[in-house]
């Protein structure tokens, strides 16, 4: 079981399966809401996952040309989870959403192109220049 909390605590979720993926993503939307570096996700089953709160989203075409629906607090603007046009089937959480102690850290880093030339990406990461394959077997 995971759980997910905002700043503010207005926004909650319990999540219980085990993600798909657990990501690093460079691309440049990306850094536009990371404050320059990637952000880390792990991407659930959409039926695992359960929210409490209000959610506000943002929806834009991604690097992909997939529309990603950004969805964040809209009281303390914690980024909580993305969504995908092309895999409605997961949920992207965010890592920083996820309450301490969840254990999960990032095995695939994705958009390196994109990422600043001051960028270090863990070399023992799969690494993806652009969009990866579509993740098919769990793993953590
Ligand atoms: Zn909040
Ligand atoms: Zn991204």
């Amino acid at each position: 079981m995971y759980y997910g909390r905002c700043a503010c605590g207005q926004v909650k979720a319990t999540i219980s399966g085990e993600p798909v993926a657990v990501r690093q993503c460079w691309c440049r939307q990306c850094q536009q809401i990371a404050a320059g570096g990637p952000t880390n996700n792990a991407m659930f089953r959409e039926q695992d996952v359960r929210f409490s709160g209000e959610l506000a989203s943002h929806d834009h075409v991604a690097a992909s040309g997939n529309v990603l629906t950004r969805s964040f607090c809209p009281n303390c603007g914690t980024p909580v989870v993305a969504q995908s046009s092309a895999r409605p089937q997961f949920r992207t959480m965010r890592l920083g959403f996820l309450e301490p102690g969840h254990g999960l850290s990032p095995r695939m880093a994705i958009w390196t192109a994109d990422a600043p030339e001051w960028a270090r990406i863990d070399p023992a990461l799969e690494s993806h220049e652009g969009q990866p394959p579509a993740p098919t077997t769990p793993a953590r």
